[in-house]
């Protein structure tokens, strides 16, 4: 599967048997359809996040699905924060480096539990943050 940002090649990792797409190059991620709500269902007080999604406006291009190359919709989640993801509503969501961090740590503040998703945050930030990963 292509960067549907940087057409790099999208590698995929797994989180806890839930399959996330990670790009190398410029660091998104591709979450197919139901992930991110498997992702979430594991996180105690994250349920309420999905209710947050709602149309949202980007000022980056549009992107393109990796899977059916039709463009995909501009999609805000979280309330406080809300963080602007592309989505396309049959396969899937693309969070550019950083924006699915952004929105676990939006569902924790938004649940007031600070501990649920610090265990994906972690492996997140090992895994999109490398070149920090070796910093006291
Ligand atoms: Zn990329
Ligand atoms: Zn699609």
């Amino acid at each position: 599967m292509k960067c549907p940002a940087c057409r790099g090649t999208l590698i995929t990792l797994e989180f806890n048997a839930v399959e996330i797409d990670h790009c190398g190059t410029c660091g998104g991620v591709w979450l197919d359809s139901g992930e991110l709500e498997s992702l979430l269902s594991r996180e105690e007080g994250s349920d309420s996040l999905l209710a947050t999604m709602r149309p949202g406006r980007g000022k980056e291009w549009k992107r393109r699905c990796p899977i059916c190359s039709k463009g995909m919709k501009k999609t805000s989640i979280g309330n406080a924060a809300p963080v602007v993801v592309d989505r396309c509503v049959e396969h899937g969501l693309w969070f550019d480096r950083g924006e699915l961090n952004k929105v676990f740590s939006a569902g924790c503040v938004d649940s007031h539990r600070g501990a649920g998703t610090s265990g994906l945050l972690a492996i997140l930030d090992e895994v999109f943050a490398p070149e920090t990963k070796d910093t006291p």
